[in-house]
């Protein structure tokens, strides 16, 4: 066979030619903008003759700090296809987090959206590798920031060359992106993404028993670009010349539903808490959602409640599907098999809250300290996984010997599989709660709190106990206008789980603090309630 190298360039080459009328809806600041793939294509040509202007070289890492528009998707070509690396910076870490990821990725350039200018204005004394900034802004913006030297994209864009020929001098196991893991335990770890990893991660997606994407599909990654690519969706949705909705800056629940109507969106994607509000604003609101094919549910554990919620009230598929930074991020996804439509409601729900099988292309593997454990849906062990799009590495990073052994990346999240191939993610290693030598898993208790109808959301940590060692509180935030004891929600409990599995106690809460990509900080309910069992 040939040995053509898997490159992004293919990608965006194929939308100019064949999709040109084809377009991009995006929300920014400035308002809406629709641009098609001829006009993208051109822009992010101009873009990457910009960035060598300005000394970008070869495997130079450039930053974007950004929302979801179009500006964003254009870097994501054009940094890659002029042999840059691009490294999307989550906005929401902390200024700590923000400094040490930038240094270690000695970020040569930074994009930035005008709104988050002064949260690198700053920083600016602390990250000496950045030698210029590009503002992300509207042509007439106005701008005011002490950054220097500080290029306008638009005008960079404007005076750029629209015919600039991406180079060929990438090898298709060059590295094309990179991003930090969203820090939900520990300092921020780098993965780096190659271009053969990402245009087979593309090709994975496209396919019909996984997230099925295709060029008549109109897609809306919620899941921010800023985190693992966005879930990859505005690769293969450029490659394939779908129509993207990237939804900007602040999405509420309400905008949510809204651009799902206005724009008749086919396939939107995004961690639980994002459907947790959609599904409050569905409840309350008229909204037609008719056009959704599906929605796509990542990240963190979807809860039946949810899912069922979306599928019996609103008619809205749901589709449950597992992955991590360092996976690209498309795992594992859960979808019926033939055979199993007839089930009933309730067995057919059950599969779907787990997160389901392997992508075509990837194995895995699930150990505990007696060898790979049995397919029985009970034996709890490790995920390992590997395949063409699996980091094998931390960028520049210690840590790697701990994740990556043997050929196989050590996920950190404890599972059983089933007869059918049907991973379930019981919880983090961190996460799990022992309780006198036995384990009890936050995530079901979770899911069993928030299917209660006055409940919004909830998040169960394990807290040290002086006898057990540790045992689990839940953390309710209660729906609007709803009541409800401590007394009411362990007697809700008490017929689903086992005595000892209940919580000791549960605390009320305004809002569940969240991670910024949106899922529990459970640490942090963690540190608070340290001492609530032993004082
Ligand atoms: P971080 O590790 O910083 O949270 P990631 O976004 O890479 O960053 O998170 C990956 C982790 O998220 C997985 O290891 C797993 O624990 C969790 N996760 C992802 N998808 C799911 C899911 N569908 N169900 C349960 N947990 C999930």
């Amino acid at each position: 066979m040939m040995d053509i190298p898997l490159t992004l360039t293919a990608l965006i080459e194929r939308a100019e030619k064949y999709f040109s009328k084809k377009e991009v809806i995006s929300r920014t600041h400035g308002g809406l903008h629709r641009l098609n793939y001829g006009k993208i294509g051109r822009r992010t040509r101009a873009l990457a003759s910009a960035l060598e202007k300005l000394g970008v070289k070869k495997g130079d890492r450039v930053g974007t700090f950004a929302w979801n528009h179009h500006r964003h998707l254009e870097a994501y070509f054009a940094i890659p296809c002029m042999g840059a690396v691009l490294h999307t910076i989550n906005i929401r870490l902390s200024v700590e987090h923000l400094i040490y990821i930038i240094n270690h990725a000695e970020n040569k350039i930074l994009l930035i959206d005008p709104d988050l200018l002064p949260i690198i204005e700053k920083i600016r004394e602390q990250i000496p590798t950045v030698q210029a900034f590009i503002v992300m802004a509207d042509e007439n913006a106005s701008i005011e920031s002490s950054l220097e030297p500080l290029y306008s994209y638009e005008k960079l864009v404007g005076d750029g060359d629209e015919s600039y020929e991406f180079t060929s001098d990438i090898e298709e196991n060059d590295p094309a992106g990179m991003c930090f893991t969203s820090a939900t335990t520990g300092k921020p770890k780098g993965v780096v993404y190659s271009h053969r990893g990402i245009v087979l991660h593309s090709m994975a997606l496209s396919m019909a028993d996984t997230a099925g994407i295709s060029e008549s599909d109109i897609a809306m990654p919620v899941v921010p670009m800023f985190h693992v690519n966005a879930w990859g969706l505005p690769f293969v949705a450029t490659w394939l010349g779908t129509t993207q909705v990237l939804p900007g800056p602040m999405v509420t629940p309400k905008l949510l539903a809204e651009l799902i109507e206005t724009h008749k969106i086919t396939i939107a994607a995004g961690v639980p808490t994002i459907w947790i509000g959609l599904l409050h604003e569905l409840e309350n609101g008229e909204y037609d959602t008719s056009s959704l094919r599906y929605v796509l549910c990542g990240g963190a554990a979807a809860p039946k409640s949810v899912i069922h919620a979306f599928e019996s009230k609103f008619g809205i598929p749901f589709i449950h599907a597992y992955g991590m930074t360092e996976t690209t991020p498309l795992a594992t996804l859960s979808r019926l098999k033939s055979y199993q439509r007839d089930l009933p409601e309730e067995e057919k729900l059950a599969i779907k809250a787990k997160q389901g099988i392997v992508a075509p292309g990837l194995e895995i593997k699930v150990i505990n300290e007696n060898g790979e454990v049995k397919p029985d849906g009970k034996e709890m062990g490790e995920l390992l996984i590997r395949g063409p799009w699996i980091a094998n590495e931390y960028y520049k990073d210690e840590r790697t010997e701990d994740a990556f052994q043997d050929g196989w990346l050590h996920t950190g999240d404890v599972v059983t599989i089933d007869e059918e191939g049907f991973i379930h993610i019981i919880d983090r290693t961190k996460d799990l709660i022992k309780s006198g030598g036995e384990w009890i898993s936050s995530v079901e208790l979770e899911n069993a709190l928030m299917a209660h109808e006055a409940v919004f959301e909830a998040a169960v940590v394990s807290v040290p106990h002086p006898k057990w060692q540790e045992r689990p509180v839940a953390c309710v935030v209660l729906k609007e206008g709803k009541s409800l004891t401590k007394e009411e929600i362990i007697a809700f409990l008490k017929p689903q789980f086992v005595s000892w599995w209940l919580p000791d106690d549960v605390i009320f809460l305004k809002e569940i603090p969240k991670t910024s990509v949106g899922k529990f900080l459970k640490r942090q309910l963690q540190e608070q309630l340290k001492e609530h069992l032993t004082t």
